[in-house]
């Protein structure tokens, strides 16, 4: 099939309320702009210097999601446009987004990456590191970065048993967070869990966003990353 075909099927498989990530690492423009025609405008990469050189040269209605690991040092390339940061994992990267956003006059949407996964080999904090970052007065203070939900991944492989729980564990702390810190706070509505592999499973289990790349555009020339 093709990347449109492949992008229509997913599309017309998710519910309305589940937002579709096209993750287009490794792929070049006119692929993705094979999506971008079908209708998709939202895309995910996972490297910096590879999303700015993309942002460059194709449509500027596209909302470009930063999914992978973000040094603090890289954020000032792409405070000026990034749509929403999927892995913010650390007190001092939500600071620097923060800075990123007021010296752009703008407020940086991100997502904190969770730790959930029973492999030790994934980014994101635990609940409690979690709890620690948000009860800190001065987060609460940020006027602009906002934090609007949560992402989490799974362990890579095909029990989807446990995938299924590490979901739901993502699942009811988004709601445990949701209640204690952004209760009065609508913005906070997103849950980012789902991959090609284990989207219809996260979706199952409560995601709002889910991020596929293989499923749309096929294998990756290169290993799990
Ligand atoms: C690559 C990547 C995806 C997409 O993975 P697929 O299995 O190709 O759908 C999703 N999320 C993150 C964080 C990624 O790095």
């Amino acid at each position: 099939m093709s990347v449109a075909e492949n992008f229509e099927s997913i599309k017309s498989s998710i519910p309305a309320h589940v937002t579709l990530v096209a993750v287009s690492k490794t792929h070049p423009p006119e692929v993705i702009m094979e999506a971008y025609n079908a209708g998709q405008r939202i895309f995910g990469e996972n490297k910096v210097q590879e999303m700015i050189s993309k942002q460059e040269v194709m449509p500027k209605d596209i909302q470009w999601h930063l999914v992978g690991h973000l040094q603090t040092n890289k954020v000032k390339y792409i405070a000026p446009f990034v749509s929403l940061v999927h892995s913010v994992d650390s007190a001092k990267l939500l600071k620097e987004l923060n800075k990123g956003g007021a010296k752009n006059n703008r407020i940086i949407d991100c997502l904190i990456q969770v730790h959930i996964a029973e492999e030790d080999t994934k980014f994101g904090l635990s609940a409690q590191e979690l709890d620690t970052i948000l009860s800190n007065p001065a987060v609460a203070e940020y006027t602009n970065v906002r934090i609007v939900g949560l992402m989490g991944m799974a362990t890579f492989t095909d029990n989807m048993e446990q995938v299924r729980r590490e979901f739901k564990g993502l699942a009811d702390i988004y709601k445990n967070i949701k209640q204690k810190y952004f209760a009065d706070q609508p913005s906070f509505n997103t849950l980012s869990m789902g991959m090609s592999g284990d989207f219809e499973v996260a979706i199952d289990e409560g995601s709002t966003m889910i991020r596929v790349g293989s499923s749309i555009f096929g294998t990756r020339n290169y290993g799990e990353n």
